[in-house]
């Protein structure tokens, strides 16, 4: 078979309901570009039919391959382990529960193929709660600001990247990561394109509300030390301010005489001191786990096998 141009990654867990009518949008929009491709999907542990109706769909489909996980190790692991294996030129990440739309993809392709190494997307009326939606607003604009970078919507994972990013992303052996601001640091011409988005076509949505605030404090602290430097910013400014305050103190001893009243406005203020305190221990707790992750070495991902296209693996 011609080795492919355009490289489709899929992760999935749990979409049994959603992948028949994917494969049946997908395909046509991928025959219909006239481009060799291949289609990279990894089951990540899933429990329902998912990967049983994967295999299956690979002896109809030649330019099918299906990477089966040990386990459930998150949907950027999932990413991560079909961009190792990915041959194309132009490489399309995609959600498995149409909410993006595949008849977007020659759009993504087409702005690659103009020279943009990665293409980013806005989602068009988004259709997700309004909860995820207001929360997604507050964590675009405070990673821009971390990190510098400049993205309008980090959660959206229709985007197409080429195979010099891909490359780049390929050689970071990171064991936790936000592919869309991974790509970013490694992109020199980077562009943004608006993208339709829909209602999750069947079951529900992957991530817990502990999973979310796990990814996020992934992008938050796996891009940047940003918000360490805060914190010593602001240990700096409560000390001076409270010498000032208890220089004003003693002089006021002197002219009016000591205070009494008060105690629990004291109190008020220390514990809102100390909730600051145990917040930054946290965060420095944050940095530590990730770094301890990153010294224990071990494989971020196991695969079992790789179905289609007459390749099998053990484990990796
Ligand atoms: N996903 C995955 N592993 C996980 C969680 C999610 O591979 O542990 C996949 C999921 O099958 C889907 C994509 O990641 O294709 C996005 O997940 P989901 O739609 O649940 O996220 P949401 O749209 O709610 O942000
Ligand atoms: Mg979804």
């Amino acid at each position: 078979m011609e080795k492919p141009q355009v490289t489709i990654v899929v992760p999935a867990y749990n979409e049994e309901g959603n992948l028949n009518q994917l494969m049946e949008r997908l395909l046509p929009v991928m025959r219909g570009m006239g481009k060799p491709f291949e289609i990279i999907f990894t089951d990540d542990g899933s429990r329902d039919r998912t990967l049983s109706m994967l295999k299956e769909m690979t002896l109809k489909i030649p330019e099918l391959r299906v990477i089966e996980f040990n386990g459930n190790f998150g949907q950027h692991m999932a990413i991560l382990a079909a961009f190792e294996r990915s041959r194309g030129e132009i490489v399309v990440t995609l959600d498995a529960d149409l909410q993006n739309p595949p008849e977007e993809i020659p759009r993504l392709v087409a702005e690659v193929e103009k020279g943009h190494d990665v293409v980013g997307t806005i989602r068009l009326k988004r259709q997700d709660s309004v909860f995820r939606k207001a929360a997604s607003k507050v964590v675009n604009v405070t990673t821009n600001k971390m990190t510098g970078m400049k993205m309008s919507d980090y959660g959206c994972m229709l985007r197409a990247y080429h195979r010099t990013v891909i490359d780049n992303i390929n050689h970071c052996q990171e064991t936790t990561t936000f592919i869309p601001a991974l790509a970013q640091t490694f992109a020199a011409n980077p562009t943004e394109i608006e993208v339709s988005h829909a209602e999750r076509s069947a079951g529900d949505s992957k991530y817990s509300l502990y999973r979310l605030i796990r990814l996020n404090f992934d992008l938050m602290t796996g891009f940047s030390v940003v918000p360490l430097q805060l914190f010593a910013l602001m240990g700096v400014f409560t000390s001076l301010v409270s010498a000032g305050f208890g220089v004003f103190l003693m002089v006021r001893r002197f002219v009016i005489g000591a205070e009494v009243e008060g105690v629990f406005t004291l109190f008020a203020i220390l514990f809102f001191f100390i909730g600051i305190v145990i917040f930054g221990i946290g965060l420095v707790g944050e940095y530590v786990g990730r770094i301890y992750q990153e010294v224990r070495k071990r494989p971020r991902y196991v695969v079992r096998r790789v179905h289609g296209m007459a390749e099998n693996e053990v484990a990796s």
